[in-house]
């Protein structure tokens, strides 16, 4: 299964991707982890990536097709996986079919933006691993700290109320295209975000009959 995770920033896209990547054994590439972990490096994708991040505008298409790249083409892609975040825009969708990347479906979580605006305000994101978490609907065992691998919980920059506006906008604009790209290659399925994170697994489930 090669997977597109399509929807708004706070979408439930690395939620219900991590549930899915263990259902199905293969690897979650989320491209908004790959930049955070080169900006908390400092490598020279990382310095680059900061300032688009911390704006919550699009890191340049051009940066983004060159983490792709070179991560599906590590050992553990060669039997699927799952993209969180990528592609964001038609240029990043065109380029990956240029460079033979095909998929199989393109899943979009559909997410009301003032649903999405309560949400992120309790999202909390590990410094260390990235895993998130959300205080009311997916509350760590130990308030502060990460489940998984005991680092500290935070608030990404980008989850601030002025930066999820400002990335609510830019989804609309550049990424909501998207479902039509891939309405037209027969390969768009669409799920309503659910009350909870289970009932949306199932919705998913349906969806992509799995
Ligand atoms: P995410 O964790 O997917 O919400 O991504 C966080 C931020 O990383 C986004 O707001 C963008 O600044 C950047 N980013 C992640 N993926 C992409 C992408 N495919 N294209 C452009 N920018 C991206």
């Amino acid at each position: 299964m090669r997977l597109i995770l399509l929807g708004a920033p706070g979408a439930g896209k690395g939620t219900q991707a991590e549930i899915l990547s263990k259902e199905l054994n293969i690897p979650t590439i989320s491209t908004g982890n790959i930049l955070r972990a080169a900006m908390k490096e400092g490598t020279p994708t990382g310095l680059k990536a900061k300032e688009y991040v911390n704006a919550g505008k699009l890191v340049p298409d051009d940066v983004i097709i060159g983490i792709i790249k070179e991560r599906l083409a590590e050992d553990d892609c060669k039997n699927g996986y799952i993209l969180d975040g990528v592609p964001r825009t038609i240029p990043q969708a065109q380029a990956m079919e240029e460079l033979g990347i095909v998929i199989d479906k393109a899943l979009s979580i559909e997410v009301e933006d003032q649903t999405i605006i309560d949400r992120m305000s309790g999202r909390r994101t590990c410094k260390n691993c990235s895993r998130t978490f959300h205080m009311i609907f997916n509350p760590p065992i130990k308030e502060g700290v990460c489940d998984v691998c005991g680092g500290e919980l935070d608030i990404r920059k980008d989850d601030m109320p002025e930066t999820v506006k400002a990335r609510l906008d830019v989804y609309h604009k550049e990424t909501e295209p998207l479902k039509g790209f891939y309405e037209n290659l027969g390969k768009l399925v669409k799920v309503d975000n659910q009350p909870g994170i289970e009932e949306t697994t199932v919705e998913i489930r349906k969806a992509l009959e799995i």
